[in-house]
């Protein structure tokens, strides 16, 4: 339930005036973002790349609904794989674009074209993109556009929501070879009819994928902290006699730090979800439903205590 209303909270005008201007709420939302220029990201990035990790990095600011802000956030998006690319960082940190962010919800064509000239700044600096999931009415549209962007770009990564009851079919479609797949649980709201809401079926429906995932012949991104998914997926690499470079864990910058790094030192391939940007709010809540818990954090800033 309070899952339920976080994640409607996200989309609040009301919460979000409360939430970003309480005085110490943008501080607890540093936990979980780099910070809010480009400089940080590539300083964060710098350093965890340094400690043996991979990056993917986001930039914050989705579900534009003018032309504008789309164009926006796809400059920001360049601006920062230049960097990648002149600060040598290409080889360890790609990114991760939110279509909402470049205009999914004005115009699927126009998201499409923004995303291409995203993913022709990746290869020039020696790196590649992975669109982020969102909402499930956007799924579709999503990878349409992953496959549209893989003819000329085939390191284009898409993700499965195992939340969704169609995922396992997503997981075979995308199991080929060279193509490179994020498992996630899914962290929005989504109807029972389309997505498990049960924490148990999810994650039941997260294992069938990673046992598709696993012994097809893509390249797996298995995007958990769950340190029972985690076991299970040390299990099927053993099953499937899977070489550390063939797949890669994935976990979000500020949770379970510590399990980033004994995954990295025990010789598996760790990417770290960074963020950074001014728009943290809708990325916040969703870190905030995740784990209600770090509501505690939130109270305990907006009492000084
Ligand atoms: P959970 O059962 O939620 O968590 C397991 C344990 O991890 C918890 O008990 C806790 O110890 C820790 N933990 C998890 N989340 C938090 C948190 N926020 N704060 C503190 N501790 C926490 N979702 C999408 O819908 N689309 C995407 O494209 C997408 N991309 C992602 C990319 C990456 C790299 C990662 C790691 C997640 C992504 N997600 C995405 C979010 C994902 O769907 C889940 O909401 C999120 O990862 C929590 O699920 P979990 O597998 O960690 O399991």
């Amino acid at each position: 339930m309070i899952r339920r209303a976080l994640l409607a909270a996200s989309h609040s005008g009301g919460a979000r005036r409360i939430v970003e201007t309480a005085p110490f709420t943008r501080d607890v939302a540093r936990r979980f973002i780099a910070g809010e220029t480009a400089a940080d990201a590539a300083r964060v990035t710098g350093r965890l790349t340094g400690e043996g990790l991979l990056v993917t990095l986001d930039v914050l600011g989705e579900d534009v609904h003018d032309k504008g802000r789309a164009e926006t956030n796809t400059v920001k998006y360049i601006e920062l794989l230049d960097r990648l690319g002149e600060e040598g960082l290409g080889a360890r940190a790609e990114a991760s674009v939110k279509l909402t962010a470049v205009g999914q919800a004005l115009d699927e064509d126009l998201a499409l074209d923004n995303a291409r000239r995203i993913c022709d700044a990746a290869a020039s600096a020696g790196t590649t993109v992975t669109l982020d999931m969102e909402e499930h009415e956007t799924v579709d549209s999503t990878l349409r556009t992953v496959h549209e962007l893989r003819r000329d770009h085939p390191t284009v990564g898409a993700v499965v929501q195992a939340y969704l009851r169609r995922a396992e079919e997503y997981c075979a479609d995308l199991a080929y070879e060279g193509s490179r797949v994020r498992l996630c649980k899914g962290a929005y709201a989504a109807p029972e009819a389309i997505a498990f809401t049960e924490k148990d079926d999810v994650d039941k429906s997260f294992v069938r994928c990673m046992k598709v995932l696993m012994a097809g012949k893509g390249y797996p991104m298995l995007a958990t902290h769950d340190p029972r998914l985690i076991d299970i997926a040390e299990a099927l690499t053993l099953l499937h006699s899977r070489d550390a470079d063939t797949f890669e864990y994935q976990m979000l910058y500020g949770v379970r730090p510590q399990e980033q790094r004994r995954l990295a030192a025990s010789g598996a391939q760790v990417r770290v979800y960074v963020a950074y940007g001014h728009d943290w709010y809708e990325y916040f809540m969703r870190r905030l439903a995740e784990k209600p818990a770090n509501l505690r954090l939130v109270v305990r800033s907006l009492v000084g205590a």
